[in-house]
């Protein structure tokens, strides 16, 4: 196991249990979840090692790399996906106009292939070696194993986008500084990660799905991730909550928590914390998070 003794976000070495939370999909092994008592942020400590985090993987549920649609619950997922990749591609087309774009974490590459069709040059990065197949088999989508950035030249995109895969970065900091270095002028970078500060992270508590402990290694609020991408020279410039992540954080959390598909009262706690997130700008079960390269 590797335990940090300061905080990621701002060095300090106050760090306090916020709270227990077993790996429900996989092993059913305990992590803890700890806060910075300086800046707030909230990580898994201590984690596996990072050889070892690709026993967490190996579970049934975890379908975002794959097409599997046995079931209704599959079944929404997918076509919601579906419809999300459209609003996805429309987010990048406002914030940054045709151009060298890099997704991290592309899976079976649906998003990136819409940023090809809408006139991107695309390039993704997929570790999973069956997600990355299918990504260059369906689509015919440039596609690294690599995950090192350094492959990269300076300044050679325009934008770089991570859908739900920064939580799951084991060297964070390293990773954010080789964003401002392989990203031009004015560069954008997208990002979806779970807000632990939402309304239905509270109800759940520790069988809220999207701790997902221990493969999410951070659990960031609007405060942590503004202030860990100023640490790199980076400025938050949009945020936009995803509607449709509650429904499924909630739905996944109830079946934790009880062991039953609820899909009702799934169905209800997730649109309770999409009213609550928006009205109060806590924010909703997940963000999507603009941020641009100072000059
Ligand atoms: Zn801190």
């Amino acid at each position: 196991m590797i335990l940090l003794e300061k905080c990621p976000v701002c060095s300090e070495g106050g760090l306090v249990k916020k709270l227990d939370c077993i790996d429900h999909s996989t092993t059913k092994e305990n992590f803890t979840i700890v806060s910075c008592e300086t800046c707030g942020f909230t990580f898994t400590n201590p984690r596996p090692k990072d050889e070892n985090l690709g026993e967490y993987y190996k579970s049934d549920m975890y379908i975002s790399h794959t097409n599997n649609t046995k079931g209704l619950f599959n079944w929404l997922y997918q076509t919601v996906r579906k419809y999300a990749i459209g609003s996805k591609v429309n987010l990048l087309r406002k914030i940054s106009e045709k151009g060298n774009h890099l997704d991290i974490g592309c899976g079976t590459g649906e998003f990136l292939n819409a940023c090809k069709n809408a006139g991107y040059n695309t390039k993704g990065i997929e570790p999973s070696e069956l997600a990355r197949e299918q990504a260059i088999e369906n689509f015919n989508l440039s596609v690294s194993e690599n995950t090192n950035l350094n492959q990269f030249q300076k300044e050679q995109f325009n934008s770089i986008s991570m859908w739900h895969v920064l939580e799951h970065v084991t060297n964070l900091n390293e990773t954010i500084g080789e964003f401002a270095r392989i990203l031009d002028q004015n560069g954008k970078v997208i990002i979806a990660v779970p807000n632990h500060k939402s309304w239905d992270a509270n109800h759940y508590k520790e069988f809220w799905a999207a701790w997902d402990t221990p493969i999410h290694l951070w659990h960031f609020s609007k405060e942590t991730i503004e202030k860990l991408f100023e640490n790199h020279n980076f400025k938050l410039t949009k945020t936009k909550p995803m509607l449709f992540d509650s429904f499924y954080v909630a739905l996944l959390s109830e079946e934790f928590k009880t062991g039953k598909k609820k899909f009702i009262k799934g169905f209800v706690i997730g649109l309770i914390s999409n009213i609550i997130g928006l009205v109060t700008k806590r924010g909703c079960s997940s963000t999507i998070y603009v941020f641009e390269k100072k000059n």
